[in-house]
């Protein structure tokens, strides 16, 4: 992965935490339309190192500034915890390009403006009688970004957020703008989705939609590790979607989050008998001393799909706020095995962490995808921020699940060295041949994909 100086990792809190960055900065801007604030990604921990960020409002002006500069990045709402998004020179920021384009009935899809955030998307889209199949653990995120990075929620059916991208718009590095479509070019597809932004600035994406349902959350206490070694295909099938939160402490799971949904007119119970665990009789944090109030409603209260498939809700800090991820996925055949490897390791583990959470994905065919061909189990670890500590425990949990050819979230904290990492994606040498079609000079290539995917 890059490396990240001491400088980059200043192990605060973004003043700017949960809004875009161009609006955080807003009255800054000069005439010309570049900001040149020094800017942190959204946790804090990571100092970008681009000399400015330039809005832009409209595809011809987007095309206007591919054509004007030799390097930049694109910019989405900064929630990848590494460099990722980093530009040595120049950003370009499409949060105000951010309206919905059309929503077909027939088709069921929605085309959207690269700019907009799930947050922005999902009330006025259920209020059109529409849902998307999953969310993750937060609607903040803007939407280009998070499929760009194979970014996911939970449930054994349901794919990570990119797979319902049908079809997408791409300005090149010059300056064309090519549509790429799941039905017209199926290979071509595949490979650019989750594109970890290496081959042009998206600018509009097209999503598979389904018909809005409602969805109940209910969470359990102490589910013990022994079952979950025992049982694991069955408890993660429990809803639809369902994610356990542990801290590797006690031989439990703290809390399993199980996300169902509700048919109208329908009336779901609480399970009963979840393996052991007992019902929660109150709302609760993943983190179990942070505050209830940022949270979707669980206790079975029946609600909209978007307001019950997140863990956090819009208008609230998510998660912790002050702190650092890492996510790793094995294939779920391995699941058991994989769990019980990062178990042994809970010494070094948990002095550092906030929580861990354990969720599933189907497999799906996008190249550069953490689940391409693998149906996948996601352990993720949300560390307190002390970096100099998690990048000592990172290559042990790599180690450890090295036998599973572990595949690491590509916009949380790995130290997986480039030559597995690509090893681990078969399709990257492909993906590398297609970049190097659409962007012959590197013009969207910065020292993430250098380090990652050249190194
Ligand atoms: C509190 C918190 C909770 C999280 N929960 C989850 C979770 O539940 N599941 C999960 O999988 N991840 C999760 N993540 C990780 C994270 O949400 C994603 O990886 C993230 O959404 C990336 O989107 P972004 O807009 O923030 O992108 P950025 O970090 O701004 O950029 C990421 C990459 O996308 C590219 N990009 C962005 N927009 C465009 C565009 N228009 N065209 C071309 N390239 C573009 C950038 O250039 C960069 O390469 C979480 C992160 C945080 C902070």
């Amino acid at each position: 992965m890059v490396n990240h100086s001491r400088r980059q990792f200043v192990g605060q809190c973004a003043a700017v935490a949960g809004t875009s960055a161009v609006s955080a900065m807003a009255g800054r801007i000069p005439a010309d339309g570049a900001q040149t604030q020094p800017l942190g990604n959204w946790a804090g921990n990571y100092q970008y190192t681009a000399s400015g960020i330039t809005p832009a409002r409209s595809l011809a002006q987007v095309q206007d500034f591919v054509r004007k500069h030799a390097h930049f990045k694109v910019l989405g709402t900064r929630h990848c915890f590494n460099g990722i998004a980093d530009s040595a020179d120049q950003f370009l920021s499409l949060r105000e390009m951010n309206e919905i384009v059309g929503l077909d009935r027939a088709a069921r899809t929605v085309t959207i403006e690269a700019g907009m955030s799930y947050g922005q998307l999902c009330p006025p889209l259920d209020q059109d009688g529409f849902a998307l199949h999953n969310l993750a653990s937060l609607p903040h995120i803007s939407i280009a970004g998070a499929c760009a990075t194979g970014t996911h929620g939970s449930g054994v059916g349901n794919g990570n957020l990119s797979t319902a991208v049908s079809a997408f718009e791409i300005v090149t590095a010059g300056g064309d703008v090519l549509s790429i479509a799941r039905s017209k070019d199926p290979r071509t597809f595949q490979a650019t989705v989750v594109s970890l932004g290496a081959l042009g600035v998206v600018t509009r994406l097209t999503l598979d939609v389904q018909p809005a349902f409602t969805m109940r959350q209910d969470v359990y206490l102490d589910l013990s590790m022994a079952q979950v070694r025992e049982h694991f295909e069955d408890i993660v099938a429990a809803g639809y979607s369902v994610s356990l939160f542990t801290d590797w402490q006690r031989g439990r799971v703290n809390e399993v989050w199980v996300k169902r949904r509700v048919a109208a007119g329908e009336t779901v119970a609480a399970l009963q008998d979840y393996y052991g665990a007992r019902p929660a009789t109150t709302h609760v944090h993943p983190i179990v001393e942070l505050s209830a109030e940022n949270c979707t409603a669980q206790m079975g209260v029946a609600g909209p799909w978007y307001e019950r498939l997140p863990h956090f809700r819009m208008g609230f800090t998510p998660s912790s706020g002050k702190e650092l991820q890492s996510e790793y996925f094995v294939a779920r055949s391995n699941a058991v095995d994989a769990i019980s490897a990062v178990e042994r390791l809970r010494d070094h583990v948990s002095p550092h962490l906030l929580i861990t959470e354990l969720r599933t994905i189907a497999a799906d065919d996008l190249w550069m995808s953490p689940c391409y061909k693998r149906p996948s189990l996601a352990i993720h670890f949300t560390w307190k921020p002390d970096w100099p500590s998690v990048r000592t425990v990172l290559p042990m949990i790599e180690r450890e699940l090295a036998p599973f050819e572990v595949r690491p979230h590509w916009g949380k904290l790995f130290t997986i060295p480039s030559a597995q990492l690509q090893a681990r994606y078969e399709m990257s040498a492909e993906f590398k041949r297609l970049v190097a079609e659409h962007d012959p000079h590197g013009k969207f290539r910065n020292a993430f994909l250098t380090a990652n995917l050249y190194g």
